[in-house]
């Protein structure tokens, strides 16, 4: 007997059979049941979900003669002729190699007749998007009136390329990508009637790489079966599939996280020289560290990795746990980075090296927890008193990365040199010892973060964005600043009218807005409100003013401690609210 690939062995005959479509299936059901299908319907989803699969079966329930309510019957001479393939009154077109006019005008001509032997023509017509213009064009006064004994059927992975003139005229059936449970168990059932042995973690592998396609999954499955008869071990699936073993991937992200580039490097060497895919490498990678963000992050993870074995997922966890989400996020974003950057390029390993450099030094980031303990025992050594509580509102600095921002009540610490490597710091303090409680505040330690100033005329419009973000009315009022400018410690806001500034001219918004503007150019300003010569600032040397609590901070012995053992300098200071 002949060998029939799983995929067409295994194509479902009826509506019951169908994997993982059960919404449109209930309402193509209904539409047969009640006598109204339309006379042109559209299938529309990515590759191997079921589009032309439920198409004829719409076909073999339309010209069923079977004696059932549940039509298709699938054992009528109709229902068998369609199952065969031979029946003459259904029309499978291919649109993409017959997308021309005058395919699309031989196709009217032939569906003048009435049909043959069924009670209905049926026109399928796969890939409808790939057909000209013209050809939709001819097409679409048949489907502003169809013939009474017609149905078409069209299928499209891309359904935006169907021009909507046709998609008006036609019922809409978008089919979902299958979920990754649902290919499971259909895969768990078809290994079982094959009577092949094969473990559960083969199967998701298998599932996994099918992608939410099921004829993908089963030509998997047809390769996995035909290498290893009946008895499939995990490593044949493996290595039918060219997955990289889960376990390089863990020792790498492993090593990665540790900061060990000479262990990323030797297992990336050693897998290339067993001729991974590198693409499909990075993307495990990447996959991995996506895994470890919402294990950190979310209280089920099991819900969104539905994909992994429990093993896998335990293990996953506790690697997490020792890591705050920002360093996840810092490692996954780079990697993520570089599968952007080996698209366009002809040396993909050499990219992917680069992405492990920039990913470990990125990724360098201490929680300020851990900082702090490490200054709490060096101080109880050192200084007796603590630091008063309540006065370091924020001492924050530019992130390293664009874009990122650092968070609140944050340090910024930039070394000048630095003797451990940072890995085991990383790897040594991060977030171990207080797992349940992650910090988000981070020290960043970085390389070359100058504190210089922003300039006021360049940084103006960003500045009042910045105070808007924080005191919506403030920055409205900024806009209406006909001048500002810096002279010498001060920053002077001149305003055409008393009317559109009095407002700043109260101390407590003076006060807000000299914060703001210490925060945001980096600058110890006293600012200064103007209308028509009469100017008002926050007299110096007062009390609580912005000045003085910026000059505590900077004296800070808590900060000071710090930038001595890291060797570092502030490299910014914010006392203002963060945002609104
Ligand atoms: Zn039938």
């Amino acid at each position: 007997m002949s060998y029939l690939v799983l995929a067409r062995k295994w194509r479902p005959q009826i509506f019951e059979e169908v994997v993982g479509q059960q919404a449109v299936v209930r309402t193509l059901k209904n539409a047969i049941k009640r006598n109204r299908v339309a006379h042109a319907m559209i299938f529309s989803g990515v590759r191997g979900v079921g589009k032309t699969t439920l198409a004829r079966i719409m076909a073999k329930a339309l010209n069923c003669r079977g004696e059932t309510d549940n039509p298709p019957c699938n054992s009528c001479e109709s229902c068998l002729e369609i199952r065969e393939g031979i029946s003459i009154d259904l029309h499978e077109i291919d649109g993409a190699s017959n997308r021309g006019i005058q395919e699309i005008r031989e196709l009217k001509a032939n569906i003048r007749f009435l049909p043959t032997k069924e009670r209905f023509k049926i026109i399928i017509i796969d890939e409808v998007h790939m057909l000209t213009t013209e050809a939709f064009n001819a097409l679409l006064k048949t489907l502003e009136e169809p013939p009474e004994h017609v149905y078409f059927m069209f299928a499209t992975t891309e359904l935006h390329k169907v021009p909507i003139t046709i998609l008006s005229r036609c019922q809409r059936y978008e089919l979902k990508q299958i979920l990754f449970s649902d290919l499971l168990d259909f895969f768990k059932k078809i290994s079982g009637e094959e009577s092949v042995t094969i473990s559960d973690k083969a199967l998701k592998m298998i599932a996994r790489e099918a992608g939410g396609s099921i004829r993908d999954g089963l030509s998997l499955m047809d390769q996995v079966f035909s290498f290893s008869d009946n008895e499939v071990t995990d490593s044949d699936v493996s290595q039918v599939l060219g997955l990289v073993d889960r376990r390089v991937i863990e020792d790498l992200s492993g090593a990665l996280l540790a900061g060990d580039l000479e262990k990323s490097l030797k297992i990336l060497h050693r897998s290339y020289a067993a001729g991974i895919d590198i693409k499909r490498f990075t993307n495990d990678l990447m996959a991995c560290f996506r895994g470890a963000l919402i294990c950190r992050t979310s209280g089920r993870p099991e819900d969104i990795l539905t994909d992994m074995t429990d093993q896998e997922l335990a293990n996953l966890k506790k690697r997490a746990q020792s890591y705050t989400p920002l360093t996840l996020y810092h490692y996954y974003h780079s990697i993520l980075k570089g599968v952007e950057e080996m698209r366009y390029s002809s040396h993909p390993r050499l990219v992917l090296e680069m992405t492990f450099i920039k990913a470990i030094q990125a990724g360098d980031v201490v929680p300020v927890s851990s900082i702090i303990e490490r200054l709490d025992s060096l101080l109880k050594g050192v200084v007796n008193e603590t630091p008063e509580p309540g006065v370091p509102r924020a001492l924050v600095a530019e992130p390293v990365v664009p874009q990122r921002d650092v968070d609140l009540e944050s340090v910024d610490i930039a070394p000048e040199k630095r003797e451990a490597p940072p890995s085991q710091s990383v790897e040594d303090t991060a977030g171990i010892e207080e797992p349940e409680k992650p910090s988000t505040s981070e020290v960043e330690a970085v390389s070359d973060v100058k504190p210089r100033g922003k300039n006021i005329r360049s940084h103006w419009a960003d500045f009042t964005l910045y105070v808007k973000d924080r005191k919506y009315w403030m920055g409205v009022v900024l806009n209406l600043c006909s001048n500002a400018k810096e002279e010498g410690e001060a920053l002077i806001l001149n305003y055409d009218d008393l009317s559109d500034c009095q407002v700043l001219k109260e101390q407590e918004n003076l006060k807000l807005l000299t914060e703001f503007a210490q925060d945001f150019f980096q600058k110890e300003f006293i600012v200064r409100v103007c209308a028509r010569g009469s100017c008002t600032g926050i007299p110096d040397g007062k009390g609580n003013s912005p000045q003085k609590v910026r000059k505590a901070l900077q004296d800070d012995p808590l900060v000071l401690m710090a930038t001595d053992v890291f060797g570092g300098r502030v490299s910014g200071i914010r006392t203002g609210p963060r945002s609104r």
